[in-house]
């Protein structure tokens, strides 16, 4: 997976970074389209206050009109400014004006950055946030936590300084090669600016490294020999085929060369600084502490809960779902076990039952197309019983994963066009199981059964990450599409599963709860262990024990899952926190409105307000 956004905001959830939670398969590859036209049928109107004396408010409306109008200018050209001001960020959205620049992580544009951003904030800061419109309200919202998010990683995180996997050139080449937004040979001409400067920006690199953890030094290290899947032989030989002229393409292999000089030369320096650091008597943890967490826990999630709280929520939700489970295989044991006894032990006759149903699954070449024939059936269900708006003439293209996005170790995601490329199709990804490998298609499709495909198909397809997304587009933002937020965007899919076997989806299968409970324990799990090991210091045999014999992982899941703890910090939370917040505040509305209450109506003013953090969501709801 490449960095993102290296000099800016490296550790920042990004989606890139979500393709890698529950296995990569809750992955979603998406860039919020704002700008496509979509049928406005139903939209929520929010916001219109009564005044009680009409002159305030016709006064207080006129203000608002000013004030509303002053912010729209001001974010557009923030985000003209962000995009001039960080040229990989901008390559990232899908925007490249300025992409043949490098920033060059020195000390100076450390500086610089810390300079830009606080001006900025300044400007924000100075609008009276009561006197936005509802729409707007969670973009000042979103606009505020950016900015203080990137002061406080450069100033206090300062991963720049420990994190060496912070440093690679390959993934704004790599997008230049494969987006096809301008023709070949001026993203050849782009991509040679950028192989330029790898020179002195892997000098700067090393300046910065101070006192490392060994896990992100043998992170950097898988990362940078990845680097020449990317600048390689096949690039230098497509180059010279092209349409540039001889000059050009001599420069271009000069530049070349020295670009895998500069990479090959930082791997060196990584091996050593792997060496010093292993033999040092007082590395730097990974486990970044409780005053880190709960700090970075508050920027980048942007939850109503802190940290501790949210902690507390996911082991009292543990609880309950083990229970629900426990009682579904007592009432189903018999059914499946009728001639073995049922083990005294919770976690042994729920694992066995797991177990046995996980053989239940689909052939390896009907996968692909069992996903395709079900995505329709979803649409028709959320339609028949009126769950929420489902945009009918916007229909979901399922397809094999196309070659050069595979190898993420994601099984399926969903592709849309960024906000600066609109009108494409919006993709639902599915990578052929036979792409692993024998072994692991195996384990995938027990993983895949029956039961957790359609799950699968709900958190990816309807009515999650795409049905999310079509709501989304029908209020087009760009300060949302940006600067969305991830614990929005995750919790909402998981939020469907549940909200889908609610009301009826499955039959109310007993298996199929089961099934759900299993997956949903993953999430919890995901938010305890992330907390435990950051800030409690639980150890690496007690994290994979847990995951084995209480949340029913495979061994390598689990293994795999201790790896991803030593390297993120509360991104694996995202999932739960987001999904806890929104049914939290469903189920308290729908008690405020009693038999007023509608289903379909919540959920569509819900996702009316796009990406944006379902803390601030939930305070326009409430008004
Ligand atoms: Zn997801």
């Amino acid at each position: 997976m490449p960095i993102k956004d290296s000099t800016v905001l490296p550790n920042r959830v990004g989606l890139s970074d979500i393709n890698w939670q529950l296995r990569g398969v809750n992955s979603v590859k998406k860039q919020f389209l704002g700008l496509v036209a979509l049928l406005c049928v139903g939209v929520v109107l929010v916001g219109c206050e009564p005044g009680a004396d009409p002159t305030a408010a016709s006064e207080q409306s006129r203000h608002s009109a000013d004030e509303a109008e002053a912010f729209s200018e001001f974010s557009q050209a923030f985000i003209d400014a962000m995009l001039e001001h960080h040229p990989e960020w901008a390559i990232y959205q899908g925007h490249y004006d300025s992409a043949g620049e490098v920033s060059i992580p020195t000390e100076q544009q450390r500086e610089a950055n810390l300079a830009f951003w606080r001006e900025w904030l300044g400007r924000l800061e100075a609008f009276d946030v009561d006197s936005l419109t509802p729409k707007q309200q969670p973009e000042f919202a979103l606009l505020k936590n950016a900015l203080e998010s990137r002061i406080w990683y450069q100033e206090v995180f300062k991963n720049w300084a420990w994190n060496p996997a912070t440093y690679n050139i390959a993934g704004p080449v790599a997008i230049l090669l494969n987006t096809e937004f301008a023709p070949e040979e001026t993203r050849y001409r782009l991509v040679m600016q950028r192989l330029a400067d790898a020179g002195a920006y892997y000098e700067a690199a090393k300046q910065n490294i101070e006192r490392p953890t060994l896990e992100h030094i043998d992170l950097a290290l898988v990362r940078s020999q990845g680097i020449f899947s990317v600048i390689n032989d096949d690039l230098l030989d497509a180059v010279r085929d092209s349409e540039l002229s001889a000059t050009e393409k001599a420069q271009f292999e000069q530049h070349f060369e020295a670009a895998q000089r500069a990479v090959r030369d930082w791997i060196d320096y990584l091996g050593a600084l792997s060496e010093q650091w292993a033999d040092h008597e007082n590395p730097r943890s990974f486990r970044i502490g409780e005053d880190l967490y709960e700090e970075k826990f508050r920027l980048d999630i942007q939850s109503q809960f802190d940290a501790s709280e949210l902690y507390r929520r996911a082991l009292a939700e543990k609880e309950a779902l083990l229970a629900e489970m426990d009682v579904i295989t007592i009432e189903l044991w018999s059914k499946y076990f009728p001639q073995t006894p049922m083990p005294d032990k919770q976690f042994e006759r729920i694992g066995q039952l797991v177990s046995f149903l996980s053989d239940q699954h689909v052939e390896l070449d009907e996968f692909v197309p069992e996903i395709r024939r079900q995505i329709p059936l979803l649409a028709d269900f959320v339609r028949d019983n009126d769950l929420l708006f489902q945009d009918p003439s916007k229909p979901l293209v399922v397809r094999e994963t196309p070659e050069y996005m595979r190898g993420g170790g994601a099984i399926a995601s969903v592709s849309s066009p960024g906000p600066f490329n609109p009108g494409a199709e919006t993709y639902y990804n599915i990578t052929p199981l036979e792409y692993f490998g024998e072994e692991a298609a195996a384990s995938y499709l027990r993983e895949y059964n029956d039961w957790v495909l359609q799950i699968l198909n709900i958190h990816e397809g309807i009515p999650g990450h795409y049905t999310q997304l079509l709501h989304a587009n029908r209020s087009p933002s760009l300060v949302k599409s940006l600067f969305r937020n991830g614990a929005m965007i995750e919790g909402w899919a998981v939020y469907a599963e549940r909200m889908m076997l609610e009301e009826g989806w499955g039959d109310h299968e007993p298996e199929l709860w089961l099934m759900h409970g299993k997956w949903l324990l993953r999430v919890v799990h995901n938010a305890i262990l992330d907390y435990e090991v950051h800030v409690q210091g639980k150890t690496r045999n007690e994290v994979v024990d847990m995951l084995q014999t209480q949340a029913f992982q495979e061994a390598s899941e689990a293994n795999q899952k201790w790896r991803r703890l030593t390297l993120s910090q509360v991104q694996l939370t995202s999932y739960y926190t987001g999904y806890a917040e929104i049914y939290a505040l469903r189920e308290q509305m729908k008690q405020a409105q009693g038999e007023a209450f509608s289903l379909r109506d919540w959920h569509n003013e819900f996702l009316s307000f796009g990406s944006a953090p379902v803390s601030e969501i939930a305070k326009l709801m409430r008004e």
